[in-house]
């Protein structure tokens, strides 16, 4: 596959799950990959690791979104950008449970940071670019964690109203929105030792299984490819059919 070849792609969060599941899969097309995390220094040499054994090239950097934006773009080798996936987040809270300030930082890495992120990510974009936010199923499930929820929306939002403003650069603008997938951030997967939780998924899932990070990757990879850049605005669901009633 090279329908990346010649790209740079900047992915967030790409030391472990989804994230590192786009970064193996855009460098599988060609493209040289950015991988940018927040504190996991091995985990993110990991991935530029994998990336680098199988032939592709890949360099990280480091950045915790609380603190902004700013690392990130320093730490940047190119002066040029294709693809822009702003993969980065974290949970929040029951109603509750989160305080004005946990509440500000959920909303610094979900929603601040992709906004900034694209901001300064544009004079670098070359026209025809791609911009694809990871939001999630949340936004039309009502699950506990209202304020990761919130986030959501908002991401979904961007999306829908940046693709206009960039659509005369034949910048793209797209959400991928995963279900339940096998990452950190659903731990309690790992934990449910009699399958019960799992099977709360599987059963309300068309395709009856838990999603992977490489299916997650599989749409983003759909949306930066250059037959899809007619396709801007949209929000595509990628839960394998998870709650369709
Ligand atoms: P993980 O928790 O597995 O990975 C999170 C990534 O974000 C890591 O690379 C981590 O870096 C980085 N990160 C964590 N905190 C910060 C921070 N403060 N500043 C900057 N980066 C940070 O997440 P997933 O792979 O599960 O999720 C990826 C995306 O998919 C997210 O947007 C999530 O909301 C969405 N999603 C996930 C679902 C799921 O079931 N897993 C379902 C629906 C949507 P480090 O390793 O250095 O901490």
């Amino acid at each position: 596959m090279s329908e990346f070849a010649g790209k740079t792609a900047l992915v967030t969060g790409a030391s472990r799950g989804i994230g590192r599941a786009v970064a193996r899969r855009l460098a599988a097309g060609g493209a040289r990959v950015i991988v940018h995390y927040a504190s996991n220094d091995d985990l993110a040499k990991e991935t530029v690791a994998e990336i680098e054994n199988a032939g592709g090239q890949a360099y990280a950097v480091k950045a915790a979104f609380e603190d902004g934006v700013d690392a990130l773009f320093d730490g940047l080798r190119d002066d040029r950008l294709d693809i822009v996936v702003n993969n980065a987040a974290i949970l929040g809270g029951v109603l509750n449970s989160v305080t004005p300030e946990q509440f500000d930082r959920v909303f610094a890495v979900n929603v601040r940071a992709p906004y900034f992120i694209i901001e300064r990510a544009l004079p670098l974009l070359n026209d025809g670019g791609r911009i694809i936010n990871v939001s999630s199923a949340v936004v039309r499930i009502a699950l506990p964690d209202v304020v990761y929820s919130m986030t959501k929306g908002a991401l979904d939002t961007l999306g829908f109203t940046l693709a206009p403003i960039l659509g005369p650069r034949g910048i793209t603008v797209n959400t991928v929105s995963p279900g339940v997938t096998e990452t950190d951030m659903n731990a309690w997967l790992r934990e449910d030792h009699d399958g019960a939780a799992e099977r709360s998924v599987t059963e309300v899932t068309a395709l009856g299984r838990i999603g992977r990070p490489d299916d997650i990757a599989g749409a983003v990879a759909l949306l930066a490819r250059p037959e899809a850049g007619w396709i801007t605005g949209h929000v595509l669901d990628a839960t394998g059919g998870y709650f369709l009633g």
